[in-house]
This record gives structure tokens, sequence and C-alpha cells, in this order.
């Protein structure tokens, strides 16, 4: 059975993530959380004292951050230069900074090539910003995925209380809605919904009901891509 990849793109903490990892699980596929591999890099500069808003600076240091995806009882965490960063990188310092290092072409063009890879033989599940209109134009689904502020911002904060990070309801909606806004402006890649993907609204959704929806688009395009019908 040929597999397909799958592009997940939306707003800041409207759970993608969690849709991401649910179908993967289902479909025996791959989870690549693309925006951990963003926040990665902007912890090893933080952690490096860099200036985020120096451009240059970052581009010439970038060859000194190696981001990895290591797998513990079949979950992902992310790794930099080898070391397990998965809470780490989702402190508030570096939510704070991560849209601006991504910003960077030179930052961008790095990780676009190892998503590239890392998708090369299908059956990827992958979600972010860019990956329907520059990681994967091609992907055979992709969802645009969004949720109302007030929803996103109590979801994160529970999320992240649940982790034991400290997260404050007031800080995080202000968080989602600089990143929101700093994403959908920027020069390279903003982000936006392709031509071609599928919009969904969660905000009154909970996780199985939107998991079976789009089961129901991904078993489409996967018995298309098999050239069969339902
Ligand atoms: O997905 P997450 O919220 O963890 O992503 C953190 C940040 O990384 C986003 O706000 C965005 O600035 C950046 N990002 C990006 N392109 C992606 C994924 C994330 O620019 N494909």
């Amino acid at each position: 059975m040929k597999k397909i990849n799958i592009a997940i793109d939306g707003y800041s903490s409207c759970g993608k993530s969690t849709l991401a990892k649910d179908i993967a699980k289902k479909l025996d596929y791959k989870y690549i959380d693309s925006g951990a591999m963003y926040r990665a890099a902007t912890l090893y500069f933080l952690d490096a004292d860099i200036d985020i808003q120096d451009h240059d600076a970052i581009t010439k240091q970038l060859n000194k951050v190696n981001i990895s995806f290591e797998y513990k009882d079949g979950k992902p965490f992310t790794c930099l230069n080898g070391i397990n960063v998965e809470n780490r990188i989702r402190e508030m310092r570096v939510a704070r900074a991560v849209s601006h290092l991504a910003i960077i072409s030179s930052v961008r063009n790095k990780l676009v090539t190892q998503q590239q890879a890392l998708g090369k033989e299908k059956g990827v599940v992958m979600d972010g910003r860019d990956i329907s209109t520059v990681v994967f134009p091609d992907a055979e689904l992709k969802i645009f995925v969004t949720a109302e502020i007030d929803i996103r911002a109590e979801r994160r904060t529970q999320e992240l209380l649940a982790k034991g990070i400290d997260a404050n309801l007031d800080d995080i909606r202000a968080n989602l809605r600089d990143r929101d806004y700093i994403d959908s402006t920027r020069e390279d890649s903003p982000l936006s919904q392709a031509d071609d993907a599928i919009l969904l609204d969660n905000s009154n959704l909970d996780r199985e009901s939107q998991l079976e929806k789009v089961l129901v688009w991904a078993q489409e395009k996967i018995h298309a891509a098999n050239g069969s019908s339902l």
C-alpha cells in the first residue's frame, strides 16, 4: 500500500500537533513537529547569548545547530546537539523569541531542507506553518487548522501546566496573538491557507470527533494514491 504525506498548518496552539500525532498513530505514519525544530534552534541561540535580531551572527553560527528526533516508547522527543530539549523548548522565553528567528531565511532554508528529507519516503504527518505551501507543496492531504483565540489560549495553558511548565493565561494569549501576527505577515513563507487545503475549525470539536473527520479525508487520499476507490 502506497503511503501519502499529510501537511497540517495553522495558527499557534490550535491543536495541530495533537491532531497530527493522533493521525500518525492511527495510520502508523511518522509524526514530525516542525515547530519544535524552530524552537530548538531558538533555544540554541538564547543559550549561546546570540541576539536573535542579529541575522548575520545567526546565519554564521547555524552550522552549530543540529536538531534531531529520538523516540522513547514510540513517543518522539526533540534533541538539540544530541541532548533532549523537549521540555525546555516549550518555555515562554523560547515562545517569545521563536517567531523572530523564524523570519530569517537562512534558518528556514536549513530546516526546510531537513524537513523535506524526512518526508522523502512518504508516510509522514508534519505540522507547522508552511508545510502545505513550501515544505510539501505536493502533499496528498493538506489541512489548515484554526480555532478561536480564547479557546487556544486556554488549551495551551492547561497543556503546559500538565507538563509542569509555568503558564499564565494572559501571557499565553498575548504570545499567541504576537506569533500569529509575525508568522502571517513575514516575507519568507508566511502562514497562509494553501488553495488546496481543507479548512478545519476545531473550536467546538473534541479530540475524537476531529480525528474521525480527518481520518475519513486521509483514507480517501490513501485510496486515491493507490488507484482504488472507497
Ligand atoms: O508549532 P509551534 O507553535 O511550536 O511553532 C513555534 C514557532 O515556530 C511558530 O510560531 C513559527 O514562528 C515557527 N514555525 C515556522 N514554520 C513552521 C513551524 C513553526 O515558522 N513550519
